[in-house]
């Protein structure tokens, strides 16, 4: 009620502004005092632009590129443009570029479109100010270091994105994004997995952090808790190798036929050589848990430097590569570590099960916590140090529990579309 009765006030107001503001621009002798009043706006170049961009941006689309956040996919991109500069992964999505085309396209787990980014040079001549002044004010405006983005919504609840670069002042580039396709993108699962072992205060604990890293996972594209919402999850060993438990998991997945994903510490990397190549050459995964297995996040930037650096080149030493996904110990991660991961080229990678392996270690419970837990995309957590035997033990009862649910185990890379190795 109060809002419509505010609504028609509103319009009473602006007519009756408009009115004056048409009388303002009756010819009198008065006029024109400056030049910007011998053309109406209406004509003025960065007007006819936006006009053009509106136009095309309620068919879904950026002007000049014949694909729309609808209903094409990249692979219609692929066969009219062939094949992008670069692509670079996010969070459950990726980002094709054609720069000759100035354009960047986002696109899902399915191949659908959900965002055209494009980044022409007559883009550069429009101000905030000349936007606003066509096309009102955003529905939301987003501010980052870099950049200032002004969200318009459309029909269909497509949204059109203004970026103005912070430097310039002026649109860096713009946006035509389909929220509803690029869901995908936001699946990121609660984490999971129960101990009897823990005290009230470690539950309540645990509890706050799963919370405050899943919130931090949704802000941070390099960081992952879960692959897609595919029938598919990952089982991860942490903290080996040794000389025990690490063969046996190996030779228990190799029996199975599945890949597995280690992430092993640098340390133990260099005490057990041969258990490092033995996971490698069976076709397992050989990523980083650091080196000395330490809360990053207590430690300055050079000292977090070094764990990672120190820990890849160990890893390198037995495999000849480097890896490209990081699993921080106990899951411990902030800003400075993500960005001194992301110089040293990782991803970070931590789980959406907790099999809890190393606080209530009976083979029972473990299997318990990834049955009654599992859901698409699970990343799962398990332990290959030496005094896991209750982990070798369930390992055989959790793969033919999910092969019976009709899960695909994969490894890491397959699971999340990115790169293992650097
Ligand atoms: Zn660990």
């Amino acid at each position: 009620m109060y809002a419509s009765l505010i609504l028609v006030l509103l319009l009473l107001i602006f007519t009756i502004l408009s009115a004056c503001d048409a009388n303002k621009s009756l010819p009198t002798e008065d006029l024109p005092q400056s030049s910007i009043d011998l053309y109406p706006k209406e004509d003025s170049p960065s007007s006819i632009e936006l006009d053009r961009i509106m136009k095309w941006a309620d068919k879904g689309m950026v002007v000049h590129s014949p694909f729309n956040v609808f209903d094409s996919s990249i692979q219609q991109v692929k066969s009219e443009w062939g094949k992008p500069d670069h692509v670079d992964q996010v969070a459950g999505g990726s980002y094709a570029t054609y720069s000759e085309k100035q354009t960047v396209i986002g696109f899902n787990q399915d191949g659908e479109i959900y965002d055209v980014r494009s980044y022409g040079p007559n883009l550069h001549e429009l101000t905030i100010e000349k936007v606003e002044d066509k096309l009102g004010q955003p529905k939301d405006i987003r501010l980052n270091d870099q950049d200032s983005i002004y969200v318009y919504e459309l029909k269909q609840q497509i949204e059109l994105k203004l970026i103005f670069s912070n430097k310039t002042k002026s649109v860096d580039h713009i946006s035509i994004y389909n929220p509803v396709r690029a869901e995908a993108e936001q699946y990121v699962l609660d984490i999971k997995g129960n101990s009897n072992q823990l005290t009230d205060k470690a539950w309540k604990s645990m509890q706050a952090w799963r919370a405050q890293i899943k919130s931090f996972s949704t802000e941070h594209q390099s960081v992952y808790l879960n692959g897609p919402n595919k029938k598919r999850v990952a089982l991860t060993f942490d903290d080996g190798p040794d000389d025990t438990i690490t063969p046996a998991i190996i030779h228990i997945l190799n029996d199975y036929n599945v890949k597995g994903s280690f992430f092993f510490l640098g340390s133990n990397v260099m005490r057990y050589p041969e258990v490092v190549k033995q996971a490698y050459e069976s076709g397992h995964l050989v990523l980083s848990h650091s080196y000395n297995h330490v809360e990053l996040t207590k430690l300055g930037k050079v000292d977090v430097e070094n764990e990672l650096a120190g820990a890849g080149k160990a890893i390198q030493s037995v495999v000849g590569r480097k890896p490209a996904i990081l699993r921080t110990p106990y899951g411990d991660t902030n800003n400075q570590v993500v960005s001194i991961a992301g110089e040293q080229g990782y991803s970070i990678v931590l789980w959406s099960i907790d099999t809890l392996d190393w606080s209530q270690r009976e083979a029972e419970n473990i299997v318990k916590n990834v049955v009654e837990n599992v859901r698409n995309g699970d990343i799962i957590l398990m332990h290959s140090d030496s005094d896991k035997i209750e982990t070798e033990k369930a390992l055989p009862l959790v793969i033919e529990a999910l092969e019976k649910m009709n899960f695909e185990i994969v490894d890491l890379e397959t699971l999340l579309n990115i790169k293992a190795y650097q």
